[in-house]
């Protein structure tokens, strides 16, 4: 048996334990860093815009219809789970962490070509996704009707809020709230008959008054774009990779792990 100065021992049947008296904390601060260093800090959230069959050039906010198919199969095939937006707010707040690979999809700006070729290649290998609806738009030529929205969310996928028309929240009046966050959440709400609590900000333009002010009138978080995450609040500033229709899955998960770190 062997002694430190300042150390005493405790010893089982099988084993010696070293006990110094900052022993606790020092094994509590390890575990702390063990247990961060096994779950991302953030989880990868994806931004899509539009889709496109055959004509259309390929760029952050257009991507054809194969390569989206590539970079979902690609994510299938390196094991990556599909997560919706509370899984996301509960990483983010740490109420319940998620381990493993694991991806969120979310498409913008309600267009029509999410209905009929995202949320089906999303259920081809076994994913959901979520979709951020301008209410504006709801119904026009080339956009989703209130039968496709009500379709998807009784399929799994999760639907989301992107204001009625797509203004800049930094930029609107006081008494515009009403308007680009209370009705247009009302009206998915009558149209899913589910609570709509989740939110991206039109040009993942925010700051500390648009966060404070969605926060008040009840959504649960909010999905930006590539700016800094905030201490406080973080939930409504949660950071989203706009994925280019030029990239190859394998340069789309580079890009992932640059923005939001190891896997
Ligand atoms: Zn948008």
């Amino acid at each position: 048996m062997y002694k430190y100065a300042n150390e005493s021992f405790f010893m089982n049947k099988n084993t010696i334990i070293p006990y110094h008296k900052n022993g606790i904390l020092i094994l509590a601060l390890v575990l702390l860093s063990i247990s961060f260093g096994c779950s991302q800090s953030q989880i990868p959230v994806l931004c899509y815009h539009n889709i496109y069959k055959i004509s259309g050039t390929p760029g952050p906010l257009y991507i054809n219809e194969k390569t989206l198919e590539k970079h979902i199969q690609f994510m299938s095939e390196k094991g990556y789970k599909s997560v919706m937006p509370e899984d996301i707010l509960n990483h983010t707040l740490r109420i319940k962490l998620l381990e493993g690979k694991n991806v969120m999809f979310s498409f913008d700006d309600t267009r029509l070509m999410h209905y009929t070729v995202a949320a089906p290649l999303l259920e081809k290998y076994g994913y959901r996704g979520t979709f951020f609806i301008m209410t504006v738009a709801i119904g026009k030529k080339n956009y989703m009707t209130k039968k496709m929205i009500r379709g998807l969310a009784d399929r799994g996928h999760s639907i989301g809020l992107h204001t009625y028309d797509h203004q800049d929240l930094r930029k609107i009046s006081a008494g515009e709230w009403k308007n680009q966050i209370d009705r247009p959440r009302q009206m998915l709400e009558d149209i899913t008959g589910y609570n709509i609590c989740y939110l991206a900000y039109p040009y993942g333009a925010c700051n500390k008054k648009t966060a404070g002010e969605v926060r008040k009138r009840g959504i649960s978080a909010s999905f930006q774009l590539a700016s800094p995450m905030q201490q406080t609040w973080s939930e409504h500033f949660i950071r989203r990779l706009m994925v280019s229709g030029t990239w190859s899955p394998q340069r789309l998960e580079n890009e992932m792990m640059a923005m939001f770190g190891k896997k």
